[in-house]
């Protein structure tokens, strides 16, 4: 038996790839239905599994204002997808699927742009933190020069 793409409901671009996943909306049984959203790919460490992340607007009736909010979802990574970090995808809500995974990627819509500087700038930040190092050696070199000081006075 050939494999075949098989529609699920949604208008989308499907992969050229096939799989054998189960849990694959196009190859497997797994149904769509529900939500949709469209994020970025922040974590694809976990096996068939990817976090994404997407922003929304929270009303605050108090200032009468928007306040910008993250909204973190795990998502099932099929085979054929296989979207790695900095990806911009679909996903789609289905069944559950696990204790805290009830979406999968239904679409990769390519790389984000910059989402590469962005994580270095993280990287970065976090390498400003560590400076406290620094900061212990130039004390040391004070004392240093005390101890020349007081040295030079007893020559005197
Ligand atoms: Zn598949």
């Amino acid at each position: 038996m050939e494999q075949t793409n098989k529609n699920i409901g949604i208008k989308v671009k499907l992969s050229k790839k096939k799989c054998k996943d189960e849990n694959c909306p196009f190859h497997g049984r797994l149904k769509c239905r529900g939500k949709i959203f469209t994020g970025i790919v922040i974590a694809a460490k976990m096996q068939k599994t990817v976090t994404v992340e997407f922003p929304r607007q929270c009303y605050i009736p108090k200032y009468e204002r928007y306040e910008k909010k993250r909204t973190r979802i795990k998502a099932h990574n099929p085979e054929c997808i296989n979207a790695k970090e900095g990806d911009i995808v679909k996903i789609s809500e289905c069944r559950p699927l696990s204790k805290t995974k009830n979406f999968v990627v239904i679409e990769n819509l390519g790389k984000e742009k910059g989402f590469e500087e962005k994580m270095e700038a993280l990287e970065e930040g976090k390498k400003r933190k560590k400076l406290p190092s620094e900061s212990e050696e130039g004390e040391k070199k004070e004392v240093k020069e005390e101890k020349d000081a007081s040295s030079q006075s007893e020559n005197n």
